[in-house]
């Protein structure tokens, strides 16, 4: 499988290359040369099959021969077959008789974000040994990406990584799961700022000669198409376990940079049958703008009790836009130049079509959100987390509007563990969640972390000089 870039510029790579590349040389980001399709037999012979083996059926078309078929059935059953806490890996709860759960926080960082990150530290190091490279891996986290990340690399022989986080802005346990990891290719810089910012200096540093010169760099960040492949999976497995492909499923999702729903919109073009992908944000709702009115113009970012969501500009937005617009990567790359220049676009009649015609939208306020944990906690016993609850919470908007049929199951992404936002749950319901014991004293160990002045010299500076991996 050949991917190419949204702004037509870059050369087209293979998986191999793309995995390592995360941002496409043009700015752009990768996308398949085209989808490969599932006939209703072949998703209806999935079932029953564990996770890691959906998993490796899933991605392996992605995949083409950048893996044998024997490194990927290993690499699935390493990740999904151990490094998750339960056997189902995301397994489904039922809150009634409409609304499901998909838990996708078993893994190490209780987050969505383990499920393809664990993944993506095991493909580097593939392709790295068989190239004998290393890779300097830069990110910005709006808080759960990063701890994944981190834990994704932690230790690995042929890796680093310096994550960004915006200075005081995610949460505690967030903050904790990165800086307690004391393994040494693993460097926090605390910046001044929003994500925005810290993002905006990550994309920089790749487009700036003086770093890519000396460093290897890779992508972690939801631009790297790995990551979102590893998502596809979890759509067809909830789908299977709910009647798919001979039924139709609807999923609401909790949106910050568009990678995870993008993930569904994927599944969705491989012939999965999606009745309905719900964009759920919170205040920070650009995508909702510009899924209902084609506004999509960036605004200041409101700080909330749904931290990785706080974001203004949601970067794979442009992988739907791409797709959706007739991929033509000319006209994609204008487009885009103009956001960069005004911060506002308006989305073309085409790429607006081509949206309405699977996603739904809804913007869900902080007493919404808490309304949502407590109908969660009161009408099913489960506790959720604010991320999980904006989900939720859009999900019973759009039903009430009469916009998504009755008898049509949503599964809403959960996207952490309530433990990882307790104060906000607390809150809400009067209990605090208490931490699973697999995270260990998370409060007793020694932070470690660099706090960076939010100008994008002295990030790069701080990179060049603490890099190990020069290329020479
Ligand atoms: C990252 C994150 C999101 C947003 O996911 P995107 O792929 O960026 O849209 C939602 N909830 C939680 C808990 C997250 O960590």
């Amino acid at each position: 499988m050949q991917y190419v870039s949204t702004r037509g510029r870059a050369p087209a790579l293979d998986f191999e290359g793309v995995t390592l590349a995360g941002l496409a040389s043009d700015g752009g980001l990768y996308l398949p040369v085209e989808w490969p399709r599932f006939s209703h037999a072949e998703i209806r012979s999935l079932r029953g099959q564990p996770y890691w083996q959906v998993a490796a059926s899933v991605m392996r078309p992605f995949i083409g021969d950048s893996l044998t078929e024997a490194e990927l059935n290993a690499i699935c059953q390493q990740v999904y077959g151990g490094a998750f806490h339960h056997a189902a890996v995301t397994p489904l709860v039922q809150l009634d008789e409409q609304h499901w759960l998909l838990e996708l926080f078993h893994g190490p960082t209780l987050a969505f974000k383990d499920v393809a990150l664990q993944l993506l530290g095991r493909l580097f190091e593939t392709f790295l040994e068989r190239r004998d490279e290393r890779l300097t891996i830069v990110g910005a986290t709006s808080g759960d990406t990063g701890s994944a990340a981190i834990h994704a690399v932690a230790g690995r022989k042929r890796s680093e990584i310096f994550m960004l986080h915006p200075k005081g802005r995610v949460s505690d346990v967030q903050r904790r799961q990165m800086t307690t990891v004391r393994a040494p290719n693993v460097h926090n810089l605390a910046i001044e700022g929003s994500f925005d910012d810290a993002q905006a200096h990550v994309k920089r540093m790749f487009n700036d000669g003086d770093v890519t010169a000396t460093l290897n760099l890779g992508a972690v960040n939801s631009i790297n198409w790995a990551r979102l492949m590893a998502q596809v999976v979890y759509y067809f497995t909830s789908a299977l376990q709910l009647g798919a492909p001979d039924r139709k499923v609807a999923y609401s999702v909790p949106t910050g940079n568009f990678g995870d729903v993008f993930a569904g919109y994927v599944a969705a073009q491989m012939g999965l049958p999606i009745e309905r992908l719900i964009v759920a944000t919170n205040v920070n709702d650009i995508l909702h703008r510009a899924l209902s009115r084609g506004d999509y113009s960036a605004g200041g970012v409101t700080p909330t009790i749904t931290p990785s969501m706080d974001i203004q500009v949601s970067s794979n937005f442009e992988r739907l836009l791409f797709d959706c617009g007739g991929r033509d990567g000319a006209a994609m790359a204008a487009q885009m130049r103009g956001f960069e220049t005004s911060r506002a676009m308006h989305l073309t009649n085409a790429q607006a079509e081509g949206a309405a015609a699977l996603f739904a939208s809804q913007s869900v306020d902080q007493i919404e959100t808490a309304r949502a944990v407590q109908q969660a906690y009161q009408g099913a016993q489960q506790i959720i987390d604010p991320h999980t609850a904006v989900g939720l919470g859009a999900a019973h908007a759009l039903v009430a509007a009469g916009a998504i049929d009755p008898v049509v199951p949503i599964v809403t992404l959960a996207t952490a563990h309530p433990a990882k936002f307790p104060d906000a749950v607390e809150r809400a319901i009067g209990v605090r969640p208490s931490l699973p014991s697999r995270v260990g004293d998370l409060f007793g160990r020694e932070e470690r972390m660099v706090e960076l002045a939010g100008d994008y010299a002295t990030t790069r500076d701080y990179v060049l000089s603490h890099a190990a991996g020069s290329k020479r």
